[in-house]
């Protein structure tokens, strides 16, 4: 059994954090999507409806991905629940920069090691910060968005 642990803001999840959960369960047993409050970004929306919204669009999924909250050290929450590995995407070059250094810390320090998957190219393009940007401006950002399932 083994269980992945998707760190992340997620404010919001879009289709490209999707895949990355629906491409992780091919080689895991369990995907544990965690939103963390990360001091270094705002979290302007509410972390319930973040939570709500997250266990919608992966409701297909079934049991195999839980939807949670958490603050402190990543790896250290990683850790408590009985994850195996962190699981993170790579969208470029400047993900892959920051990543590293995650990455590096959360293996030397906490003795959790990272996996990475590259976003596929039709993804690559696609951030959190994108999507609010833009439906602040008022576009449709719904298809950026995963479907929300009842
Ligand atoms: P964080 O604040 O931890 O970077 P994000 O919600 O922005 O949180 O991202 C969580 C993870 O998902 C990161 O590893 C990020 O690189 C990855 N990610 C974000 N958008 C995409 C995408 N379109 N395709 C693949 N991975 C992505």
């Amino acid at each position: 059994m083994s269980t992945a642990l998707f760190a992340g803001s997620f404010n919001p999840f879009t289709r490209g954090h999707l895949r990355i959960v629906e491409r992780a369960l091919k080689f895991s047993d369990k995907v544990i999507i965690a939103i963390g409050c990360n001091i270094h970004k705002a979290s302007e929306t509410d972390l319930d409806s973040r939570v709500n919204a997250i266990q919608k669009a992966v409701k297909p999924m079934g049991e195999k991905v839980e939807v949670c909250s958490y603050t402190g050290l990543t790896a250290e929450f990683a850790q408590k629940t009985g994850a195996d590995f962190l699981l993170r995407g790579v969208r470029g070059i400047t993900d892959f920069e920051y990543e590293r250094n995650l990455a590096d810390v959360n293996l030397k320090v906490l003795g959790m090691d990272t996996v990475f998957l590259i976003a596929e190219p039709e993804f690559s393009y696609l951030s959190s910060s994108t999507v609010r940007e833009l439906a602040a401006h008022g576009h449709d950002v719904s298809s950026l968005l995963p479907p929300m399932n009842d």
